[in-house]
């Protein structure tokens, strides 16, 4: 395992290793929509996206991108007076748009005072070569990354909420990407309708087997004004307690390959337009809960993997 004193490799210790101290994602909104969103390939999107395009704690897209991190910086510096930062794209699907305005964005981003990195979030139907020959580019100035919604690997339930493409895309995406020496970081989203346990480990198997060299892990939620809250509010499913979610995500840690940065084991939940559930507003709590089980079940990252 990397150095790496804790059980898995956390986001902290890849940035440690990368950067040699404390490094900061900066949430950005570049001002994208998505093709699954403007009637390319729907107009509803993934029923989980909140009208923002899953980018709840982005800056405001009214700014330009340089304001954006220096109003952020600004914020984020009374924490950690000496910090990196990486220009993270967070909102909507931010390779979606002729590459020449892809790379004045990204280029903006990269140019800022104590940015060291680019971030970008967006769709695996939005890699192509194009996109990939611009991150190439970008790369050999500064580390580039990009994260892909998979949420799934199930594809009855990638069906169900309405994710637009099939596992090959995603498949192909990490695969072209890799090519270009461009890091992948694939998002799961765990007690997705219907799904069961041998579903979500499934879906990690499948995105550590395509060859990602990140993970996110994170539990459903249920947002106001989602075609999942009406589906969630017509026909209430059962959601994963605070402790079943802890216990499934201790159990995929041992499945995730070492190697594997794992950036996130529990999401921040928007406050104001959460509907369920509650007990993932208390991150610190979740990821108390994680941590102690980890050590209980002296859960090491991998293991499965190496028997
Ligand atoms: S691809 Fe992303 S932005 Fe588009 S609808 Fe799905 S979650 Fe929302």
């Amino acid at each position: 395992m990397p150095e790496n004193a804790m059980p898995y490799y956390s986001l902290n210790n890849f940035f440690k290793n990368k950067f040699g101290q404390k490094v900061i994602k900066l949430s950005l909104d570049g001002g994208f929509t998505c093709p699954n969103r403007d009637g390319k390939i729907s107009r509803t999107g993934c029923i989980f996206c909140s009208k923002n395009g899953s980018g709840d704690f982005a800056a405001k897209r009214t700014q330009s991108i340089a304001e954006q991190i220096e109003s952020q910086k600004a914020f984020l510096s009374k924490k950690w007076q000496k910090a990196l930062y990486i220009a993270y794209f967070q909102a909507f699907t931010n390779t979606y748009a002729p590459v020449e305005v892809l790379e004045s964005k990204y280029l903006e981003a990269v140019s800022q005072k104590d940015i060291v990195g680019l971030d970008i979030a967006t769709r695996p139907d939005c890699i192509d070569e194009n996109v990939v020959s611009l991150l190439s580019k970008i790369s050999k100035k500064t580390y580039v990354c990009v994260e892909l919604g998979l949420q799934t690997s199930n594809e009855k339930t990638a069906e169900i909420i309405n994710r637009g493409y099939k596992n090959i895309v995603f498949e192909n995406a990490v695969k072209l990407l890799n090519s270009a020496g461009i890091d992948t970081v694939c998002h799961i989203i765990l007690n997705l309708p219907g799904e069961h346990y041998h579903d979500m480990l499934n879906s990690v198997q499948f995105a550590c087997l395509c060859g990602i060299k990140g993970i996110k892990l994170q539990m459903l939620n249920i947002l106001k004004g989602t075609p999942l809250a009406q589906m969630y509010l017509k026909e209430p499913f059962k959601l994963f307690t605070l402790d079943e979610y802890t216990d499934i995500i201790t159990d995929l840690i041992e499945y995730i390959p070492e190697n594997v940065v794992i950036h996130r084991l529990t999401g921040d939940g928007p406050k104001d337009i959460l509907i369920e559930p509650m007990w993932i507003l208390n991150k610190r709590l979740v990821l108390n809960t994680i941590n102690r089980k980890i050590k209980e079940k002296n859960i090491i990252q991998g293991r499965h993997l190496a028997e």
